[in-house]
């Protein structure tokens, strides 16, 4: 599973360091063309201000509007993802709403689906307002969604990529695997992946090979 990282600015180098702890081949992202080869991508946190400036520049919004794969968004790319910037997740956000005073913290949180806490790291982190009726809460905090997935997307306003705790980075992958897997075909002797023996020709040449 090839993973993409946006590296233009924020933490992306943590979050390349765990994703290959899982196993997964994380790769550094730059360019609008890369994302053609992705079979998911990251937003990490940072400056959302700074992020869409630069996507912009470099064309990385609009590859990011056509990019079909499983997305996750960490602090400011839970930002660059909502209603008010690119529009792709059902939530508003607003930005270092967590108060003056305690701006950046830690605290326990819990998982949908898990006994155990996961620990959030929060730093000026935006705070959830609203979201759509398909999104779903992944982890909460004092009953306020911080973690959401809506459809292909995930999102966290903490930065899971800062702790040892790998469980959102798992969820994510499982996301992928999930979007990667070839369609389950009904019935017959054609099994097999695309270019396999039995599988569906991946290519025209192929196609016509098989047809000698
Ligand atoms: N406060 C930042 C913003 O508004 C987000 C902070 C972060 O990503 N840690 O973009």
């Amino acid at each position: 599973m090839k993973i993409g990282v946006l590296a233009v600015q924020g933490n992306f180098r943590e979050h390349i360091q765990m994703l290959r702890r899982l196993g997964a081949d994380a790769v550094e992202v730059r360019k609008p063309e890369q994302l053609a080869e992705l079979d998911g991508l990251v937003v990490p946190g940072g400056e959302s201000t700074t992020f869409m400036r630069l996507m912009r520049l470099y064309g990385l919004d609009e590859a990011l509007r056509r990019f079909q794969g499983p997305v996750l968004g960490t602090c400011a790319g839970m930002i660059v993802l909502d209603r008010d910037h690119l529009g792709l997740v059902d939530i508003a956000v607003d930005r270092n709403a967590y108060g003056r005073q305690v701006a950046s913290f830690e605290a326990d949180l819990a998982l949908d689906g898990d006994e155990r806490p996961l620990r959030g790291v929060f730093i000026r982190a935006p705070r959830v307002r609203e979201a759509g009726p398909d999104v779903q809460m992944l982890a909460e905090l004092d009953g306020e969604p911080v973690a959401l997935r809506d459809g292909r997307f995930v999102v966290t306003s903490f930065h899971p990529e800062l702790t040892d705790d790998t469980r959102i980075h798992e969820r994510f992958l499982e996301l992928v695997k999930e979007a990667v897997k070839p369609p389950v075909r009904a019935s017959g002797p054609g099994k097999g992946a695309p270019g396999e023996p039995g599988g569906c020709p991946a290519t025209e040449e192929e196609l016509y090979v098989r047809s000698q």
